[in-house]
């Protein structure tokens, strides 16, 4: 019976998991000053997407991770952008053309208030094309007088209105309602998806070097497959040959064109990374060999360890890197990747082909760790060990002691403790350490997750 329960909390773990695997997107749409901000506020229920005052500044922040009704689904506000010089109604229509692209289902805000502008027409004339379900959003209606109003709507020919004040929270409850009905059930296609090419995104900051890498990659252009038989490939992905496996590299649409947007370019850059690496399996993160690592190649670090994915790090440009350049990198990345040190580092050129060929194989490592998983007889085995050797630090007088434990998922691999006490962070880091040191898991995050037991 209690390892009946045991279980039923792993099994229950291992589903939480593979919805977040599965988790739906949904994108906000609008021009500026509809509210969509405060929307987003009112929808992950906190004041994570802080509102911006200050026109044209780029939010680092795009997506948040949102819960209704037992669902879990992730939330992208297009908000933190300017319009550029072609003028507002291109840029909301190019907003609106992204998020076809990447949601699964969009919202578009008007601000009732003001009824429906040229500019919201022109966004709802590219989203009356889109496949994914469109909910039209009637914003600011604080109060009945403009309940009426909202009707007009109807002629953006986006169906029903939904009429709310996302600063007081009228209705926002039936609008989530509403949304849960139009998001998939079934995983999104291209995330949990294991049959088929390895899914890979190449990532790291403008000018690093990606599209080069991806040139070199696919030997300028030579082997890159459109199609492959009986696979059907989205357009904006490339299929790459290498090391005598096809690898499917996502998201590559942008790279390969060179599309950038004048304004807002960041802003683009970091959602096409997010995306990118939700759709991948493993990472390439390209850093630049002859610079001291950014805060931006932190926070593409951060979004893949955050988003659980497995790892590579590529530091390009090496043709470039001296003696003195190679001492002063030796503490730098001592600091710069203390979340990562599990990951394997490879010294590339794009210009020159030095050493590209590792990268097929340090991403295979990086997969297999991510996808392995220890037997719980054997975990157990050295866990007890390593517990009696090293006990968990005493707590408020009382020693926390941890039961059992088992490699309750993979993809990322992911230990859960059964303990009679709280552990510290600490103390897991250490697990965390050592059960790397004894079991492997090069190139892939591990998560060490704590059932206490009452
Ligand atoms: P965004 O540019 O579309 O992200 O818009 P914001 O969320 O930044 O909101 C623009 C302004 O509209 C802010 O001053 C908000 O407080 C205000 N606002 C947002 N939602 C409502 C609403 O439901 N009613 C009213 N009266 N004002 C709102
Ligand atoms: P992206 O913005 O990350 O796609 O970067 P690009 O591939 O466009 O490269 C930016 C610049 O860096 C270009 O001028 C490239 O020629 C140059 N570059 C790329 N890889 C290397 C490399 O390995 N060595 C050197 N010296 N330059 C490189």
């Amino acid at each position: 019976t209690e390892f009946a329960r045991l279980d039923a909390q792993i099994e229950a773990a291992e589903a939480a998991e593979e919805a977040a695997l599965a988790q739906p997107v949904l994108a906000v749409v609008g021009r500026p000053n509809v509210g969509k901000s405060t929307l987003v506020n009112r929808i992950i229920g906190r004041r994570e997407a802080v509102v911006q005052d200050v026109p044209g500044v780029t939010r680092d922040r795009v997506a948040y991770d949102a819960y209704w009704g037992g669902r879990k689904f992730t939330l992208v506000d297009t908000g933190g952008w300017e319009p550029d010089a072609t003028g507002l109604q291109a840029s909301v229509a190019a907003q609106a053309e992204l998020a076809m692209q990447t949601a699964d289902a969009i919202l578009l805000v008007i601000d009732a208030s003001v009824g429906a502008t040229a500019t919201d027409e022109a966004a709802s004339k590219v989203l009356r094309r889109s496949k994914k379900p469109v909910l039209l959003v009637a914003n600011k209606v604080d109060d009945d007088r403009l309940l009426a109003d909202t009707a007009s709507l109807w002629s953006l020919g986006l169906g029903e209105p939904h009429p709310v004040s996302a600063l007081h929270g009228r209705s926002s409850g039936d609008l989530l309602d509403a949304i849960l009905k139009t998001l998939p059930e079934a995983p999104r296609e291209g995330v949990a998806a294991t049959s088929g090419p390895r899914r890979v995104a190449l990532v790291g900051k403008p000018n690093v070097g990606k599209s080069s890498l991806l040139n070199k990659l696919s030997g300028e252009e030579r082997s890159v497959v459109d199609s492959v038989a009986g696979t059907t490939v989205d357009p904006v992905d490339s299929l790459v040959e290498l090391d005598g496996e096809t690898w499917r590299f996502v998201d590559t649409a942008g790279l390969r064109k060179r599309v950038n947007f004048a304004a807002g370019a960041e802003y683009y850059a970091s959602l096409r990374t997010k995306t990118a690496i939700d759709a991948a399996e493993v990472a390439i993160v390209l850093l630049d060999a002859a610079e001291p690592i950014s805060e931006q190649d932190l926070r593409v670090l951060t979004m893949v360890v955050e988003a659980g994915r497995a790892c590579v790090l590529a530091f390009n440009k090496w043709d470039l890197v001296d003696e003195d350049r190679r001492h002063a990198m030796v503490r730098e990345l001592e600091r710069g990747l203390v979340r990562v040190p599990w990951a394997e580092k490879v010294n590339v050129s794009a210009l020159t082909g030095r050493s590209v060929r590792k990268i097929a194989p340090a991403l295979r490592t990086a997969l297999a760790s991510w996808d392995k998983r220890v037997p719980t007889g054997q975990l157990n085995a050295w866990l007890s060990d390593l517990i009696a050797a090293t006990p968990p630090p005493v707590r408020g007088g009382k020693q926390p002691k941890v039961l059992f434990a088992t490699q309750a998922g993979i993809r990322p691999p992911t230990l859960v403790l059964f303990t009679t006490g709280f552990l510290e962070a600490g103390y897991r880091r250490f697990i965390e350490r050592k059960f790397r040191e004894k079991f492997g898991f090069e190139g892939s995050p591990v998560r060490v997750n704590v059932r206490v037991r009452e």
